[in-house]
């Protein structure tokens, strides 16, 4: 069942995120949401037993097909990205998934950044291909190679802003129009760096938004999950076939910490912010850096777009050092007190990750020479991606200071 449209009532993102989805419970009267483990549900009537059956019908049945305390987190949501409809996955990966074979089928065509999350990248590069789904890759900061990219048979467009690992920047408003002008039905947003704090994909004209929850939005490092945000109907018919038969659902443990995760969205994303700055504007005076990219930065090459785009700056960013960046990399993870060397971003503390460009060629991207030249303007050899906490600015830079 997708979440119900649950409207903000006109509140402020922060009243938002701490009550959209939650009451006090009317049976037990809980002001904290209830953990409802429970697989199966006993109708009050007897219903039809396949998912199709119950359609239109407002309780819940079965765990795969919806249960509370997902629902819960989908009406938050809903209501943080003003969507209509909110569906959770077990994880963004799973979400990516379930959203893009929902919609496509053999002979239909995607197009994708030549850039992106290195899961849905070789999602889309190794398994999409083998269910003939088409797949073209393109530069999403040159609108006129997304023009040319589009073909009649093309049905979705996938966004990400920023993208991982490049911290590269487009333009939501302007490639949905273009893509809907010539007949793309889908335009999908990957909208986990910017959170729905920096940015509302939907109101810039896409059909669909996507979020790992895992990252900013449960915002703890302590449960996976994902989501897929838009239309009711069409979040409805994704329902049936991406959940119901897919089965990638998100357990309501894990919803249950997202949901307390994100009632705090709003205030880690102003901490976020405001650390990620201070270290940017260190790591680009200090000698032992060559490049820094984080969009709230004015040498970000599109941080006019940043600016017209992003009501938060978010927290990651990435940096370049003159020193080889395996040689600083061993370092970090020996001497680094307050940061984490470790994948992932979005959590409380601080983690930050080597990501070589040789490596992630090979594993990943397959780039020709041309893209391949444009993606070493933003990664050099290899950047440092860092994923900046709620610590104290302060505190981050001295233990950077340690390592660099
Ligand atoms: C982590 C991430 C994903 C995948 O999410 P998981 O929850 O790890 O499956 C997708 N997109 C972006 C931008 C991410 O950072």
């Amino acid at each position: 069942m997708a979440g119900k449209s649950g409207g903000n009532r006109g509140w402020h993102s922060e009243t938002t995120a701490v009550h959209a989805g939650e009451y006090i419970d009317p049976a037990t009267r809980a002001s904290s949401p209830n953990l409802v483990m429970s697989v199966t549900f006993a109708p009050e009537a007897v219903t039809g037993f396949s998912a199709r059956d119950e359609q239109g019908y407002e309780g819940f049945v079965y765990g795969r097909v919806g249960s509370p305390t997902v629902a819960q987190l989908q009406d938050k949501l809903v209501a943080l990205e003003a969507a209509e409809a909110a569906l959770c996955f077990g994880s963004g990966v799973a979400a990516a998934h379930a959203l893009i074979c929902g919609r496509l089928g053999r002979g239909d065509h995607l197009i994708v950044p030549d850039a992106n999350y290195v899961g849905i990248a070789e999602l889309a590069r190794d398994t999409l291909p083998r269910f003939g789904i088409d797949v073209s890759y393109v530069d999403l900061s040159r609108p006129e190679e997304v023009a040319a990219a589009i073909r009649p048979e093309t049905r979705m467009l996938w966004l990400e802003t920023p993208a991982n690992p490049t911290m590269k920047l487009c333009d939501i408003a302007a490639l949905a129009r273009l893509a809907h002008e010539r007949g793309v039905r889908d335009v999908a947003v990957d909208s986990t760096y910017a959170t729905p704090m920096a940015t509302q994909p939907l109101s810039l004209g896409a059909d669909f938004v996507v979020h790992s929850l895992t990252k900013y939005i449960g915002g703890h490092g302590d449960a996976m999950g994902g989501v897929v945000l838009g239309r009711k109907a069409d979040l409805d018919a994704l329902n049936l076939e991406a959940t119901v038969h897919f089965g990638g659902v998100l357990s309501p443990f894990n919803a249950w910490l997202i949901l307390r995760g994100a009632a705090t969205l709003p205030i880690r994303m102003r901490a976020h912010q405001e650390a990620a700055m201070q270290v940017a504007r260190f790591l680009e005076e200090h000698p032992a850096v060559s490049r820094v990219f984080y969009p709230g930065l004015a040498s970000h090459p599109q941080h006019a777009l940043a600016q017209r785009q992003m009501r938060n700056f978010s927290g990651m960013l990435t940096f370049q050092t003159r020193e080889a960046g395996p040689t600083v990399a061993a370092r970090m993870v020996k001497q680094l007190e307050v940061i984490h060397y470790a994948v992932s971003l979005g959590h409380h503390r601080s983690l930050i990750y080597w990501i070589g460009t040789d490596d992630i060629e090979n594993s990943t991207f397959r780039h020709d020479p041309e893209q391949l030249r444009r993606y070493r303007d933003y990664t050099g050899d290899g950047v440092f991606r860092l994923s900046v906490g709620i610590e104290n600015g302060e505190d981050l830079i001295a233990d950077l200071g340690r390592v660099l």
